[in-house]
């Protein structure tokens, strides 16, 4: 049995989901391959010195540095031939690309997988993780999508072969306009080990600046609530939630937010959670290991002088 990871590379790194897409696909079979789909052949470089990769099998072509689904479900349904698994870390990238692999494939892909429990067996969250279900496959392949938050990110120490693979790559019906992404001095939400997270208690998009003051006193990450994001105290790539980012950091200190399902859903594997609000029976008030029970405003300012 072997597995192919698809790996998600950001610029030259190799993504921490990707990282933990190569620990799970270890806990599936001794045979695990990567697979590389860029413009750029140096890049194979650092994904074979992840520990635990067989071979990377590299397909390279200018065409690529922006592949559109269409194309890279081709290029990795084609590579799929003897494979039994097919594991990617859960982003966008692998949204895009696995549902058509499986389509292509005619499998039902399993995504967000937390756990696994055997060779066909899975634990995955359903309504916002308030129930985790634990699914078994009867696909002949199978393809997950893993938690980042779930599994160890496989460390460097590999030194994989690296093989060109020859393909002619399928024409696309859409092509790449341009890329608008929100660049930052501060740590990536998803895998900070420090997040300060503002809610709508903070009141106004001025008043938010407080909660990106206080990040980066405390060299943390921001994160925000949907009703934050939906106010325009900040720009939805902060969202931490069910249809925002799922984050896990050591701690995770939430100012001004209730904590609705929806949001809970997004960071309640944290490992610290602290609620800063001035309302004890909110939901985060419950859930979180410490609690500053105050106005926000006081709390911030106190931090800040500290
Ligand atoms: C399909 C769906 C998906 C969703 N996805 C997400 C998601 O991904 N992420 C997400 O966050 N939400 C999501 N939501 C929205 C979610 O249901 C809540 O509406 C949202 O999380 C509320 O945000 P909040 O806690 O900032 O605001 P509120 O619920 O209004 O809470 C504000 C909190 O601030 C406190 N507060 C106010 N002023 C002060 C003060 N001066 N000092 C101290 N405390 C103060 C209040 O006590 C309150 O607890 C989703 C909803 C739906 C229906």
């Amino acid at each position: 049995m072997s597995t192919l990871v698809l790996i998600e590379l950001n610029s030259d790194q190799v993504s921490a989901n990707t990282r933990a897409a190569v620990t799970a696909a270890k806990l599936l079979s001794n045979k695990v391959d990567a697979l590389i789909l860029t413009n750029n052949s140096n890049y194979a470089k650092s994904v074979s010195s992840i520990d635990g990769i067989d071979t990377v099998k590299l397909i390279t072509d200018d065409s690529l540095e922006h592949v559109s689904s269409e194309v890279a479900s081709k290029l990795v349904s084609d590579v799929m031939d003897g494979y039994q698994y097919l594991v990617a870390g859960s982003s966008t990238f692998s949204k895009n690309i696995l549902p058509r692999v499986g389509a292509l494939l005619d499998v039902q892909p399993i995504s967000d997988v937390c756990e696994i429990k055997s060779s066909n067996t899975f634990v995955r969250p359903l309504y916002a993780g308030n129930i985790m279900a634990t699914v078994e496959s009867i696909d002949p392949t199978i393809i997950l999508t893993v938690r980042s938050t779930s599994f160890e990110h496989a460390p460097d120490g590999g030194s994989a072969p690296i093989e060109q693979l020859t393909v002619d790559i399928p024409k696309s019906n859409s092509s790449f306009v341009e890329i608008q992404e929100s660049k930052s001095e501060r740590p990536e939400l998803t895998t900070a080990e420090r997040i300060v997270s503002g809610g709508r208690g903070l009141g106004s998009k001025e008043n938010f600046e407080l909660i990106e003051k206080l990040a980066d006193k405390l060299s943390a990450a921001v994160g925000a609530s949907r009703a934050a994001v939906d106010a325009g105290f900040i720009s939805n790539d902060y969202q931490v939630g069910q249809t925002g980012k799922v984050v896990a950091p050591k701690i995770y200190i939430a100012v001004g937010i209730s904590g609705a399902i929806q949001h809970l859903a997004g960071m309640k594997d944290s490992q610290v959670i602290v609620a800063i609000n001035n309302d004890p029976d909110a939901p985060m008030c419950r859930m979180a290991d410490l609690v500053w029970q105050v106005d926000l405003f006081e709390a911030i300012d106190d931090m800040l002088k500290h």
